[in-house]
């Protein structure tokens, strides 16, 4: 056997980058996002293709266009919790970047994924607001599958509306001789009307869909044609939906089911149109293999129905003791799936959700990280990243900057002759007051933090070394005058500080300038504490 290296990936050599490149990657994803409404093969191939080229050429709004495309199939393979994740997070980026067209992509999926997921309020809205955000330059049919959705979503809540909005995008389709998206529109509005109870209204649909799948020659699958023979079931016209589900039993047919469930719906209906002309032996061959593919398929769901199709056959039969026992197991199977599916609804909600909590929480903790937990101020992490940028951008911008290292005086003493406490609480005054001195400067931009212990730095943008030292000193005076004596007995603080400013257009370097404005710091202790120092003395 072949070893296969684990990890790796041949990444393609990245190609130059030409408007070219990227107005034929667009093209290109709007008919994939157009054929993603259609089971066609390759697609995920190509979405995948997409989304490298699109990485390679560093646009990262095809990129996502992609993901999008790849979120929608894994959607309908069954990972809704996975696709609704991935809508999300491109939801978040292009809000972020202002994409109107991802997000109203975005809202489009989302508004399947909540569908999917029986949260049918929420996915009206994503459905409203994916309508809502469409251009006059997206194709016609992304306004048509768009609108289709919407309809679907309304349908599903019971929406007496549903069926103009149908009536206007079936209006649409035709107008561009789109024979796929009629066909689809009439299934799913055929549908919703069998869910309703209007089984006039789904089958005058149904001919409908018959009749144009038949003019151009189209097969219909068996998803369609089950949506057919509701129809007439509902109406009781029994011999009708049998000769509608008829093209599905024919060799082959059921494994082109492209609705995911492998024709076990389809199945479950012919089980019950034969059960229900007489045909005992003919219902209970339709239903066995349509349990074979539930248990195949893990379709729990149908699985469940499938019981009931069981009890009521047994009945038919005269086993009315099978079918009582049957009819138990349905009972308890139902209740069964009813939780399984709440769960199963709760944790790809929450799958959806985490992605957000977790940025927001790791963004938290960066900020935390930052702090100094006790006074609140940055820390010396912060002054250590932030500082050569901010110096940077001010010696580009021939800007100044001045920083004052401040440090208690005699805080030793302090914390000796009171407490530890105290020296603490000093500290966060003192803080407080500096944040005030750093907030009160003329220009935004600077900030205050606590390097360790007692020693501080504010840094100040704009204005020159004389307006910074008499910021310091108006500080001095502030934290002299502050009421220590509240928090203690006799207690008194005062501080020192040493300031230097860079010289404008002339780049100082960050070591340069915190020395300077250490030797300053030294020279303020030297020459008895309390004061200011800057380079000028
Ligand atoms: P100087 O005027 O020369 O700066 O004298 P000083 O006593 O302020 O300087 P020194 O560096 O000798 O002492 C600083 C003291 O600060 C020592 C340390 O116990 C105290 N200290 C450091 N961090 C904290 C803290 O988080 N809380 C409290 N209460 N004390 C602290
Ligand atoms: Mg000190
Ligand atoms: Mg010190």
């Amino acid at each position: 056997m072949q070893e296969m290296a684990v990890g790796e990936r041949v990444v393609p050599p990245v190609p130059p980058a030409t408007p070219e490149d990227a107005a034929g990657l667009a093209a290109a994803l709007h008919d994939l996002e157009a054929l993603s409404r259609f089971d066609v093969d390759g697609i995920g191939e190509r979405a995948q293709q997409a989304e490298d080229a699109a990485r390679a050429l560093g646009a990262p709004d095809l990129e996502r266009r992609a993901r999008l495309v790849l979120a929608d199939l894994a959607r309908r393979r069954g990972d809704v919790a996975e696709a609704g994740r991935i809508a999300r997070q491109v939801q978040r980026w292009a809000t972020d970047a202002d994409s109107r067209h991802l997000l109203a992509r975005s809202h489009f999926l989302l508004a399947a994924v909540l569908q999917e997921l029986g949260d049918l309020s929420l996915a009206l809205e994503h459905a409203v607001q994916s309508v809502h955000l469409l251009g006059d330059e997206d194709p016609p049919v992304q306004r048509i599958d768009h609108l289709a959705r919407l309809a679907d979503c309304q349908g599903l809540q019971g929406d007496e509306g549903a069926g103009e909005r149908y009536a206007e995008v079936l209006g649409l389709a035709e107008r561009l001789g789109d024979v796929d998206r009629q066909l689809l529109i009439l299934n799913n509005w055929a549908y919703v009307e069998t869910i309703a109870g209007r089984y006039d209204g789904a089958l005058r649909l149904s001919a409908q869909l018959q009749a144009l799948a038949e003019r151009h020659g189209v097969p219909l699958h068996v998803g369609r044609l089950d949506t057919i023979a509701r129809a007439l079931l509902g109406l009781g016209r029994l011999a009708e939906a049998e000769d509608a589900l008829a093209p599905g039993t024919e060799s082959g047919a059921l494994d082109v089911s492209p609705d995911g469930d492998a024709g076990a719906d389809f199945l479950l209906t012919l089980a019950e149109v034969r059960r229900r002309r007489g045909h005992v032996a003919g219902a209970q061959e339709a239903l066995d293999e349509c349990v074979r593919r539930c248990e195949q398929h893990g379709l729990t769901a149908i699985r469940v129905r499938a019981r009931r199709e069981q009890a009521e056959l047994h009945a038919a039969g005269g086993d009315y003791r099978a079918a009582f026992e049957e009819h138990q197991l349905y009972s308890q199977a139902a209740l069964d799936l009813q939780s399984a599916q709440r769960d199963a609804r709760a944790r790809a909600l929450q799958a959806m959700y985490e992605a957000t909590e977790a940025r927001r929480q790791s963004r938290r903790y960066r900020e935390l990280s930052l702090r100094d937990p006790l006074t609140g101020l940055y820390n010396r992490r912060f002054v250590d990243d932030q500082l050569p940028q901010l110096l940077d951008r001010a010696s580009a911008t021939a800007g100044t900057v001045s920083v004052a290292l401040v440090d208690l005086d005699h805080f030793k003493r302090i914390n000796d002759a009171w407490s530890h406490d105290v020296g603490d609480q000093v500290l966060r005054a003192v803080a407080a007051r500096l944040e005030v001195a750093a907030s009160g400067w003329t220009v935004p931009g600077g900030f205050a933090a606590r390097m360790g212990g007692e020693e501080f730095l504010l840094v100040l943008v704009g204005g020159d070394e004389r307006r910074a030292v008499r910021q310091l000193d108006d500080l001095r005076r502030a934290v002299t005058a502050h009421p220590w004596a509240e928090l203690a007995d006799g207690l008194a603080v005062t501080l020192s500080a040493g300031v230097a400013t860079t010289g404008g257009s002339a780049a100082a370097s960050l070591a340069d300038l915190l020395g300077r404005a250490d030797e300053h710091l030294y020279e303020a202790k030297a020459r008895g504490r309390d004061r200011v120092v800057g380079d000028g003395g």
